[in-house]
């Protein structure tokens, strides 16, 4: 059997028992379209680390470094289109076997496919919100503002990152962070960046979504980040099973009852496959 036939059938195999799922989703899900990883397989960074919470609100070079790099690194996101990853569990989604995608991602591709039930665990990429009035404007409406302002996109070296950030060491000298259209306060991406909060609220709404479901199946990441790893724990402690489907290794691979390394869109296109072809089975009587 080719491999990713039988992860795929074992997989299968998962859901049968577990009928009910709660996703978790990471950067290797976005990878094939086109939006790297963070790391490696090994988990190592592949780039110069990310800006933090406390380094974007605290300096104004910064900042400036932060918008001279997504100015570079926004279209790509923009302009990514969902893949086969995220086409597969917005089908399982319809099947019924998905009942809610939590995504690490920023990118809003599993929305783009078609998945109705997400959460944003880090928020956003697409909006911007204001620190002082809580206020949202589009991402695009920046690269418009910037535009105007005759400030444009640094050529290479801009390869993209996953925050929609950028491989860019030195500030455009000419660059202004943007500020609130109604406040002029100080404006940041609608997302939650290294050392910032998941609000306890999104916490609560996923742990809620993992009470009631049958397993939780992790995608796509090596669980690096606490925010996300909170949730096996989570599942493992009030006795969900964990499935883990990621090319290399991760944090909670002790606690998995199913590990697949594999890459994540042959197989779960497989699955959706089988489960929108296969009648389901009837209810036991
Ligand atoms: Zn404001």
């Amino acid at each position: 059997m080719h491999t990713d036939d039988a992860h795929s059938a074992r997989l299968l195999d998962f859901i049968a028992r577990y009928p009910r799922l709660v996703v978790l989703t990471g950067a290797g899900v976005s990878a094939g379209s086109g939006i790297p990883t963070y790391r490696d397989r090994e988990g190592n960074w592949q780039h110069s680390a990310p800006i933090t919470h406390q380094a974007f609100v605290g300096s104004d070079s910064a900042r400036r470094r932060y918008w001279t790099r997504s100015l570079a690194g926004w279209p790509a996101v923009r302009d990514a289109r969902p893949n086969g990853a995220h086409l597969a569990l917005a089908a399982m989604e319809r099947a019924g076997v998905v009942e809610l995608v939590i995504t690490q991602n920023v990118d809003r591709l599993h929305q783009r496919a078609g998945s109705r039930k997400v959460i944003d665990l880090h928020g956003r990429l697409d909006r911007v919100r204001c620190l002082d009035c809580e206020g949202l404007q589009s991402r695009e409406d920046i690269q418009r503002h910037f535009a105007h302002g005759g400030v444009h996109p640094q050529p290479a070296p801009a390869a993209p990152r996953p925050d929609g950030d950028a491989d860019i060491t030195e500030p455009a000298a000419d660059l202004q962070p943007p500020r609130c259209p109604a406040c002029r306060g100080m404006v940041m991406p609608d997302v939650v960046f290294f050392g910032g909060a998941v609000p306890r609220d999104t916490v609560a709404c996923c742990k809620a979504a993992i009470d009631t479901a049958d397993a939780l199946l992790v995608v796509g990441s090596s669980l690096q980040v606490y925010s996300g790893f909170r949730f096996c724990r989570y599942a493992r402690d009030t006795g969900k099973p964990l499935a883990l489907l990621n090319p290399g290794a991760s944090r909670a691979d002790p606690m998995a009852a199913l590990k697949l390394a594999a890459n994540c869109a042959p197989v779960l296109a497989a699955v959706a496959n089988h489960l929108t072809t296969t009648p389901a089975a009837p209810p036991p009587r």
